[in-house]
């Protein structure tokens, strides 16, 4: 999707260090981490939130790839959050999971 950064980002458009990938999603490093450790899991499809998304078993993939993430990262503890929708605090508007962990 034209001018989403998350889109630019796994286009290679914008430069950034993937965490992890995989045929579904990719991870980056929060660039305003609010955690000692702030990820944030994206679905290489562009959904707008997750309000709009349909496909469960994609939804499915980011949890699995969060617990590969976290094992790779030694996270044992943490915290999800998806903001859905501007008012709820989304920003960026391509679905994403973040994971905190301090
Ligand atoms: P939201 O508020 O939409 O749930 O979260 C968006 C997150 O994306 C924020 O925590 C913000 O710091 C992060 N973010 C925004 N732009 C960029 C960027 O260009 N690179 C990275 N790595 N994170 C970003
Ligand atoms: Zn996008």
């Amino acid at each position: 999707m034209e001018n989403c950064i998350f889109c630019k980002i796994l286009n290679k458009e914008i430069p950034s260090k993937f965490v992890y990938e995989d045929d579904y999603c990719f991870a980056i490093n929060d660039i305003n981490p609010k955690a000692k450790k702030h990820i944030l899991v994206i679905p290489k499809k562009h959904i707008e939130s997750l309000a709009q998304a349909d496909d469960m078993e994609l939804i499915k993939k980011l949890f699995e790839a969060i617990k590969k993430i976290n094992i790779q990262e030694n996270i044992s503890d943490f915290k999800t959050l998806i903001n859905t929708g501007k008012q709820a605090g989304q920003e960026v508007m391509h679905l994403h999971i973040h994971i905190l962990a301090d």
